[in-house]
């Protein structure tokens, strides 16, 4: 899947040569790299945007197995619908938090932080922290998502400054020497995503690294932007018989990060 392609609609980066270059550039900037590999290879299924379905039909599948996923939630699409369906709704994130899943950060408004200016990135951080802990939805957003994948200067910094993880959407696995303010993820969506998430999570297993899983929907059938139940089951299933432990996001940047973060506010 284009890793440029997220879920609010299809994202066409800035296709100048000034939009490729910052694209370049800022992968350079603002690092802080994994120094650790954990001690048995690692997986995140975390979940986007977050439609309804990803708490109703994907969480159930990673409890009845005993782990817990990362959901990255917009306080500002709560309850509307979009062409995923209606998206999570307050009680939805109530929900995940209260059983244990991770809440993560994925800006209020679902903001392209490609070019927003770090000052307009730092208001839809906080805004969306505040509503969240409003709703008592979390104590704290530890990791984060980057809407459509794309990075510019000012979000990274912004972002490096608040959480332990950032993620993009450029494939990788977080291994030492990995930027854990622009990390690597699978997207393991559309017809050929159950198959790419294999692909990966061999890779993972062989090296001993950590690999994130992202969609966004969990539907009966595979779609562009969402897994199929029984391929995100089977990924589990797949996953823990491999020896991998299944983490949250902040767990897993716990494990891999050399430093403690400075506490944010
Ligand atoms: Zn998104």
């Amino acid at each position: 899947m284009n890793p440029d392609v997220d879920a609010i609609g299809v994202y066409q980066a800035d296709p100048s040569l000034k939009g490729k270059l910052r694209r370049r550039l800022v992968r350079l900037a603002h690092r802080r790299p994994a120094v650790r590999r954990p001690e048995r290879p690692m997986v995140t299924f975390a979940f986007d945007d977050t439609p309804a379905s990803a708490v109703r039909r994907g969480a159930p599948i990673l409890e009845a197995r005993g782990v817990r996923g990362a959901y990255y939630f917009c306080a500002g699409l709560a309850g509307q619908h979009g062409h995923m369906g209606q998206y999570s709704t307050r009680e939805d994130m109530v929900r995940v938090a209260e059983a244990g899943h991770e809440v993560g950060c994925h800006t209020y408004s679902h903001l392209d932080c490609g070019q927003a200016t770090g000052e307009l990135v730092a208001d839809e951080l906080e805004l969306n922290a505040a509503i969240l802990s409003d709703w008592g939805v979390a104590e704290r957003l530890e990791t984060f998502a980057f809407p459509y994948g794309d990075v510019g200067f000012p979000a990274k910094a912004e972002a490096a400054q608040r959480f332990t993880l950032s993620r993009a959407l450029h494939h990788g696995l977080i291994e030492p020497g990995a930027d854990l303010n622009q990390a690597p993820a699978i997207g393991i969506e559309g017809e050929h995503g159950e198959e790419t998430a294999r692909h990966w999570l061999a890779k993972a297993a062989e090296r001993r690294g950590w690999l994130v899983l992202f969609t966004h929907g969990v539907e009966d059938n595979v779609t562009g932007f969402g897994a199929s139940t029984d391929a995100l089951s089977r990924l589990v299933d797949e996953a823990l018989e491999k020896g991998f432990e299944v983490v949250t996001a902040a767990e897993g940047a716990r494990r891999v990060s050399g430093d403690a973060m400075k506490a944010a506010a």
